[in-house]
């Protein structure tokens, strides 16, 4: 086990004009579970290719433990890594693809065995030891390229987006049985998705990237409540929190009737006349009196409901979703009034985004 350094890490590609990766300075803590994660070409691919050391880092450097890595080979570096597409090979049984690995490090047939065997209980895949990749359905092939990274014992274990081939049921019972596995082995885990649901349900801290950036890596509940700018509040969350840019008057700024104050210390000094004004979907209220709202969609979950409709905030039309379990959720058509409680909304500069507050 080993915690994982990042130090002013970048890495850029021929031809690219910005950074894939930029300046990256990240801890992760020995046994942690942190996942990278992002909208496509993020750079949260990179990070980890990186770390495994099948991309070039241009400056700073990357640490196992107290090991300076950067410009060692993959092999060096005691990691294992889990792709999407799993890279099984097609001519090997399962128990030769789980322990090709420590055959390669001239580890014994006997040791071998034992461990392979061992970690294909942990997995429920010892009915399945003989049989060849193709045999087997995705998610036990997933399974498969599981073991074998847990087979070899490496210091940290990496992993690329390694559920998006599965159905959507198996994507939630795999990623449950994961990030068991990955307490359970106290195993250093980086662990990378597009999917903020994962991230969100899988990580002791996440790290989110944007244009080859690292905008806020918090806990789960610490990005979810308190964003650091409006990217990470935009991103984190579904449906999105609503954003609205509106001016900023001497008592703070208007949600309706609502009057959210901004304080001159909040602002730091800079002249903003705008800001961005968050405010997650389940903190709206339908009341009698409010920001008038126009339903045009509503999604009945069972046990709540998603209204989505548009209205008219600082003199522009905005869509605006709102989220409850009401018994009777508003119909398409309607029009309702929506309340916000001015100790739920998040203010954000609106000249960088930056949180206010
Ligand atoms: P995705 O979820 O789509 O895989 P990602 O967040 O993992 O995205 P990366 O694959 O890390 O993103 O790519 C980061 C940036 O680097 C992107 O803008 C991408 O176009 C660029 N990039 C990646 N590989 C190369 C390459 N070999 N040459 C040039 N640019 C590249």
């Amino acid at each position: 086990m080993a915690s994982v350094t990042f130090e002013g890490t970048t890495c850029l590609f021929p031809g690219s004009n910005s950074p894939a990766v930029d300046k990256l300075d990240l801890q992760i803590e020995d046994g942690e579970f942190l996942v990278l994660v992002g909208p496509s070409g993020c750079g949260k691919s990179t990070t980890l290719r990186m770390l495994a050391g099948l991309e070039e880092v241009h400056s700073g450097r990357i640490l196992i433990g107290d090991r300076d890595v950067t410009g060692q080979e993959p092999k060096e570096r005691d990691i294992a890594m889990v792709f999407q597409n799993y890279a099984l090979y097609p001519h090997m049984t399962v128990a030769e693809n789980m322990g090709f690995a420590l055959k390669l490090a001239g580890t014994n047939k006997t040791e071998t065995r034992a461990r392979v065997e061992e970690v294909a209980k942990m997995l429920d895949l010892e009915p399945y030891l003989d049989r060849k990749p193709k045999a087997l359905s995705g998610g036990q092939r997933q399974r498969v390229a599981m073991g074998r990274a847990i087979v070899r014992q490496p210091q940290v274990f990496l992993m690329d987006e390694p559920l998006s081939n599965l159905d959507a049921k198996l994507r939630v019972q795999t990623r449950t049985q994961i990030a068991q596995l990955q307490r359970r082995l106290a195993t250093t885990m980086v662990y990378v998705t597009h999917d903020q649901v994962e991230a969100m349900t899988m990580g002791d801290r996440v790290a989110v990237l944007d244009k080859g950036i690292l905008q806020q890596c918090a806990s789960p509940r610490e990005l979810y409540n308190r964003p650091k700018n409006v990217f990470v509040a935009g991103f984190m969350g579904s449906p999105a929190m609503n954003l609205f840019t509106l001016p900023l008057t001497d008592r703070g700024v208007a949600f309706g009737d609502v009057v959210v104050p901004v304080s001159r210390e909040t602002l730091n000094g800079t002249p903003e006349t705008e800001v961005v004004l968050g405010i997650r979907p389940e903190h709206l209220e339908i009341a009698a009196a409010g920001i008038p709202m126009d339903v045009d969609v509503v999604e009945e979950l069972g046990s709540d409901a998603y209204v989505y409709g548009r209205t008219t905030i600082g003199g522009s039309p905005q869509q605006i979703v709102a989220r409850g379990d009401w018994r009777n959720p508003p119909q398409k058509g309607d029009r309702v009034n929506l309340r916000v409680d001015p100790g739920k909304v998040h203010i954000f500069a609106s000249s960088d985004g930056r949180r206010l507050g």
